[in-house]
């Protein structure tokens, strides 16, 4: 592929609105994955993991929850039907439409795996299952199997009766096409193979004809088809593929169906926010970027850095996770960043895509630090040490039982909307494709890992040894060898944590934010150099084992978050190099809520190697632990405490986890030990699967109703109905007094305060009774009822509440005295 070499790096900012000669590919190139190898190291620990139990494991899962089957079954209704029997189909026996696109991510994982070890077996596997992909193509390169095996009507509500009638919608056919490029491309660059990718070039003739006289105007209902047909353009040069990339990008904004949730609320040109479902948006933002590099239309880069700057200064988790909000799987407002968030796995790695185009646009190294603090925390967070069990959402906080993770606790071998475990396996196998840069004489620098790699320079091949603790030290040797000696110039990515910021934003800041002294080395000789655009650039005649040594030193940060974020104030966490850290009771008596860290506390990093895969920990001594008596008496000793990285939390069993914490004893959170409600089992009359009743008893009730800290419980969907909570204890229990932390989600949702409520008790011979009242309480929102009683002694108390009509009521936490 050739490229432009008179496109200069491009300035954000002073070229917008310009239009630049078109380059057939990103003015920056990526070095790829086929050129670059990790060798040892935690990004090589991880992809063996993934090589060896992931890959497997969701290759057998393609076949066992029937996705492959599905391939062969529209086969199968074609072949029939050819045959004479005209009425022939069967009904989807999978649950979504998108199924298709697991088997897709699978291959392409399998396939960046190739990569870094060929292995005939696995190739002829994945030939195997290209076969079973083409033959369920039809003749004219429509593929999508959950209309090709049912094909007289929709064998599934989101399947349209006509193609493309309900993409729009739900029906992914679009969005499974992406996935289905993105492995082509994956699949042809790393073994050579054409079958994926001639499929792949028969179905992109069929939107050419569908779509391409540009009446047609559909915007994906879930992106990425933008990415897919960036590759295939990369890939062949045929600028159809770009016309149509743009076109689908074009046409957002022209109905707004559905909003801002599919990004359809304005045209993508004048969209400012990052808005709706995180995972469209962050497909979408990485889509636009393809454009606007591939076309060097900045318009679109105009667009994207306002897009950019609104995450990074308002919406974005410190460990790089986004799309806060369960419901709606989705970005929230501004600064909406609670601990107890929704942050798919999906929506970081599609950040990350994102973060490396808008590099590959502007050789600005500010996105490869952000790129960079989603992977080692928000992204790697998402599959286990062992490879073999996942998380969906990636909260900053857990109460160490809630089925928080579609429906599990902890993590989940795998979901029924699995689009979480195949996107994590890809990335992980391809992340060496995410290590250097090139473009016109300097090679960028992006990852630190150990590696060999050689990079295109000046019509030569050079090779490249890293060597490094990464990320756990931040001493990095590089050495290069040059087939002769020849100018050019090495960019080294000098992280902003160094410099002393965790983001290129006002988010989060260091209380101790001194730029650290990294210093660098050629040949053992120092180089006094400031950085540029992020980089430190070396620019002279290298030879062959020329070594360039660069040590950043990694001291132990504490974050603050901006004023702005509810969730964080008074809040400190903890940072060391591009790792955030978090606690978990497992190491920490059990509890991580009723704990401060002043200043004063002391903490120590200790590489551990036979802990969670080699880590760094922190050993932290002068915290404060916090006790509250019944009377409400605090009560503060010294604790010890040890923090772990923040990817590596729930792989040793349930445990409440906490990223966060007060740096005040007298901010500390009611101890969930103390309260009289924890000793008790909670029952409640009606519950969604995803909600957990343990959520009214886990001693977080909200400080005030925008700190983000506390889960509510509701009743959603039912309305107007009565319900019950109850409370039951292993002996009698003397109780007067009843706490209780109403949910109401006016302007969001249909919980509202209830019409009224009681507290019942069982008495001796089984009967409920009510607590006489002693005083009156009030109903009120962000306000805390208190009800006193005569005392009752009771195995069993129940809080009866009638749901207002029309609507449904929740609470928080139901407390006891
Ligand atoms: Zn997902």
């Amino acid at each position: 592929m050739k490229r432009n070499h008179l496109l200069p790096i491009l300035v954000a900012g002073q070229l917008a609105g310009m239009f630049l000669a078109r380059a057939s590919d990103y003015p920056v190139q990526p070095v790829p994955f086929t050129d670059v190898q990790f060798t040892s190291g935690l990004l090589r620990d991880r992809q063996v993991v993934n090589e060896s139990v992931t890959l497997p494991f969701a290759l057998e899962q393609c076949e066992t929850s029937g996705r492959l089957k599905n391939f062969d079954l529209a086969a199968e209704v074609m072949r029939r039907r050819a045959a004479g029997e005209p009425s022939f189909q069967i009904k989807p026996p999978t649950k979504y439409p998108f199924d298709d696109t697991d088997v897709y991510k699978s291959v392409e994982s399998a396939a960046f795996s190739l990569s870094v070890k060929p292995d005939p077996a696995l190739a002829d596997q994945l030939e195997k299952i290209i076969a079973r992909v083409g033959a369920a193509q039809e003749r004219d390169g429509y593929l999508y199997t959950f209309r090709t095996m049912h094909p007289d009507s929709p064998g599934q509500e989101w399947v349209g009766s006509k193609r493309w009638e309900k993409e729009y919608h739900n029906s992914h056919e679009l969005y499974n096409l992406g996935h289905l490029y993105e492995a082509a491309y994956a699949h042809h660059r790393a073994t050579g193979s054409r079958s994926l990718l001639d499929i792949s070039l028969k179905s992109a003739e069929l939107l050419q004809k569908d779509f391409g006289n540009g009446e047609n105007r559909i915007s994906p209902g879930h992106e990425i088809i933008e990415m897919g047909l960036a590759k295939l353009y990369r890939l062949t040069g045929d600028k159809r593929w770009l016309d149509l990339l743009k076109f689908f990008l074009d046409n957002r904004g022209l109905n707004n169906f559905r909003g801002e949730y599919s990004q359809n609320h304005k045209p993508v040109l004048k969209q400012d926010k990052a808005v709706g479902h995180a995972v469209r948006a962050n497909y979408l933002y990485s889509g636009m970027a393809d454009y606007a590099t591939l076309s060097g239309d900045m318009r679109y880069l105009t667009a994207l850095e306002k897009i950019w700057g609104n995450v990074i200064g308002t919406k974005l988790h410190l460990t790089g996770g986004c799309g806060a909000r369960k419901e709606g799987e989705a970005y929230g407002v501004d600064y909406e960043l609670p601990h107890r968030c929704y942050n798919e796995t999906c929506a970081a790695l599609a950040f990350m895509f994102w973060n490396q185009r808008m590099f590959l646009l502007t050789a600005d190294a500010k996105y490869m630090d952000v790129f960079e603090r989603t992977l080692y925390n928000g992204a790697l967070s998402g599959v286990s040490l062992s490879g073999d069990r996942f998380f969906y959402p990636n909260p900053l906080e857990y109460d160490g039982s809630a089925k928080n993770n579609h429906g599990f606790a902890g993590r989940a071998p795998w979901f029924g909307c699995a689009c979480c475990p195949p996107n994590i396996l890809r990335t992980i196998a391809s992340l060496s494709d995410y290590v250097y840069a090139v473009q016109s004489g300097k090679l960028f620098v992006n990852l630190y890992a150990t590696s060999v790699g050689t990079v295109p320079i000046g019509g030569d091949k050079v090779k490249i040894e890293q060597s490094t603790n990464y990320p756990w030290d931040g001493r990095i040797s590089l050495k290069v060898f040059p087939t002769k000696p020849q100018n050019f110039a090495v960019c080294l990515r000098i992280p902003g944590w160094a410099e002393g910021k965790p983001l290129p934003s006002d988010l989060y800041t260091y209380e101790n934010n001194e730029p650290t002294k990294w210093s660098l080395k050629v040949n053992g000789e120092t180089l006094a150099l400031k950085p540029h655009n992020g980089y430190a650039e070396i620019s002279r005649e290298w030879k062959a084992g020329d070594e360039i040594t660069l040590d950043l030193p990694m001291t132990v940060r504490r974050v603050v978050g901006n004023p702005k974020i509810a969730a964080t104030r008074g809040q400190v966490a903890l940072e060391r190099g591009p790792i955030v850290y978090a606690y978990e009771g497992i190491d920490n008596d059990g509890s991580v809520f009723d704990i401060a860290l002043p200043e004063t506390a002391k903490i120590e990093p200790e590489f551990r190697k036979d802990f969670l895969g080699g880590v760094t920990v922190l050993k932290i001594s002068g915290a404060e632990r916090v006790t509250r008596s019944e009377a409400g008496q605090v009560e503060v000793r010294p604790a010890s405490l040890l923090a772990i990285p923040y990817a590596t939390w729930n792989n040793r069993g349930l445990s409440p986890m906490a990223v966060w914490l007060p740096k005040d004893p007298a901010n500390v959170r009611q101890n969930p030990k103390g309260d009289l409600s924890s000793q008790a089992a909670v029952k409640v009359s009606f519950a969604r699967p995803e909600k957990s009743a343990a959520l009214i008893n886990d001693g977080m009730a909200p400080r005030n109703a925008t700190d983000g800290f506390s889960e509510n419980f509701d009743f959603w969907p039912h309305k107007g109905t009565t319900e019950w909570v109850e409370y039951r204890f292993e002996k009698p229990t003397a109780v007067k007094s009843a706490q209780i932390f109403w949910f109401d989600d006016t302007g969001k949702g249909e919980c509202r305060l209830p019409a009224s409520w009681k507290i019942l008790y069982r008495d001796g011979d089984g009967s409920w009774k009510p607590a006489k009242a002693l005083n009156t309480s009030v109903t009120e929102k962000d306000k805390p009822s208190r009800l006193d009683f005569e005392s009752v002694t009771t195995q069993a108390l129940r809080l009866e509440i009638q749901l207002p009509e029309n609507f449904s009521s929740g609470l928080y936490e139901w407390d006891l005295e």
